[in-house]
């Protein structure tokens, strides 16, 4: 009995828990006093990029660090700290990840060690990477993407034309991974990946957006016009593209799907940027009850707060396994044959939401002013419920997923 339990622990080893108290020592000292400023200011905390790449954080050498922990909890782990200090100053130092991770996840070795580090720079010269998928008419259905790239075979160059929204770090980053259609009859399975370097002529930011909550992390339009490249940078190389694009039309499977397989890959970590804020509002939450006294009692002590309270922390433990199981499994090369990632993403999200909602509720008035960070938590939750899938998008996955069936 003993033998078969040795396989199997919960337990983070001392790497882990090293990184982890690390990652919290910095959210607690920098992120967290920072977070109402830039909140407020609605702009790109660059001096806090700044202090996290001084120490290390925000690097290439973190990241790359742990998304190769062997358990695939390295990224969960740091995320949900850095996030319980504050979403959107988090999300300003994480973003770069998503287009770092669009290229390491498909790119050939030489695209990797020459482009990623390009997105990060050094403490003194900071750079950032933004991955642009959605267009105003393909959000959910990325498989209608118009933007256009296409080949002029006589200079070995691409042509990107198109417009891209919603873009974590669009127009202000210094390589930006654009999905483009090369094969438009193909839908997703004719798009690829292109990097446009830094200066790229053609390449500008549209709309900036004012945000609804993690409104420290830049998001914008990009505008694509006759932006051309050269023919090494589209992702993962042409002779494989044409190769797969080749099994397409013979009706084989071709793997790839760019979008797609950028955000199989990311989704649980997602999910553990909104277990980062759940936990927040709940630690607010339930500091805050034991303290506040109505009717002579804590209001902690009244059976409806500590209901809500143990609800609350029920839900952040098991979005919390979800989560790691999902990592771990995707670390381990294992199929998400029942759409764990999607699981993942989608019970964390909507548990930040819920959770940062009772904490309002919790605070009573308190918690409904920018005096509380409460009031701050609940809107930058939200978008756990709308980027990178929204909730219908995860359940449609995973209905799908687990019946075999095209449910609609
Ligand atoms: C702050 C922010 C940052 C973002 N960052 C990035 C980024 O860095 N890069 C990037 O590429 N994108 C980014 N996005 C885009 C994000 O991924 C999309 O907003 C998201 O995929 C939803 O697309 P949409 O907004 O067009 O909504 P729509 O697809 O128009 O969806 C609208 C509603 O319809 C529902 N719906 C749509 N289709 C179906 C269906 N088949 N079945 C049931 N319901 C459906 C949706 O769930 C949703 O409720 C970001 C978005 C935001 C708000």
């Amino acid at each position: 009995m003993a033998d078969e339990a040795a396989g199997f622990s919960l337990e983070l080893g001392d790497d882990l828990r090293q990184v982890r108290q690390w990652v919290h020592e910095f959210a607690r000292d920098v992120v967290r006093p920072a977070a109402e400023e830039w909140d407020e200011r609605e702009e790109t905390p660059w001096p806090i990029i700044q202090e996290a790449s001084k120490i290390g954080l925000y690097s290439l050498d973190f990241f790359a660090e742990q998304w190769l922990e062997p358990n695939g909890l390295g990224i969960p782990v740091a995320f949900e700290e850095l996030f319980w200090g504050d979403a959107g100053i988090a999300l300003s130092i994480v973003g770069t990840g998503l287009a770092a991770a669009s290229v390491a996840a498909t790119g050939l070795p030489e695209q990797v060690a020459e482009w990623v580090p390009q997105m990060f720079g050094t403490p003194d010269d900071i750079r950032l990477g933004a991955f642009c998928a959605s267009e105003p008419d393909a959000g959910s259905d990325i498989g209608s993407i118009r933007t256009r790239a296409t080949y002029d075979e006589a200079r070995d160059e691409w042509v990107l034309n198109g417009t891209k929204t919603w873009a974590t770090n669009g127009g202000i980053a210094d390589v930006h991974v654009v999905v483009a259609s090369v094969h438009p009859d193909l839908g997703a399975r004719g798009q690829a990946g292109f990097i446009i370097p830094q200066h790229t002529a053609g390449l500008s930011q549209g709309q900036k957006f004012k945000k609804h909550g993690i409104r420290a992390s830049h998001t914008a339009e990009v505008i694509l016009d006759d932006v051309r490249i050269p023919g090494r940078l589209l992702v993962g190389g042409k002779e494989k593209f044409d190769e797969r694009i080749a099994r397409v039309r013979e009706g084989k499977r071709g793997g790839g799907q760019a979008a797609l397989k950028t955000f199989e890959t990311t989704r649980p970590t997602v999910g553990a940027m909104a277990l980062g804020v759940a936990r927040a509002a709940y630690d607010y939450a339930l500091a805050y009850a034991r303290e506040r006294e109505q009717f002579g009692k804590k209001i902690g002590d009244f059976q409806a707060i500590a209901f809500k309270l143990a609800d609350m922390k029920t839900q952040i433990d098991a979005a919390r396994l979800l989560v790691w199981r999902a990592a771990w499994m995707a670390r381990q090369g294992m199929d998400f044959d029942n759409a764990e990632g999607s699981m993942a993403k989608l019970y964390a999200g909507e548990t930040a939401v819920r959770v940062t909602e009772e904490a309002i509720q919790i605070l009573g008035g308190n918690g409904y002013t920018r005096e509380f960070p409460v009031e701050r938590m609940h809107r930058d939750a939200k978008i756990f419920t709308i980027f990178e899938g929204t909730s219908e998008i995860q359940r449609l996955v995973i209905g799908r997923t687990i019946t075999g069936l095209p449910v609609r």
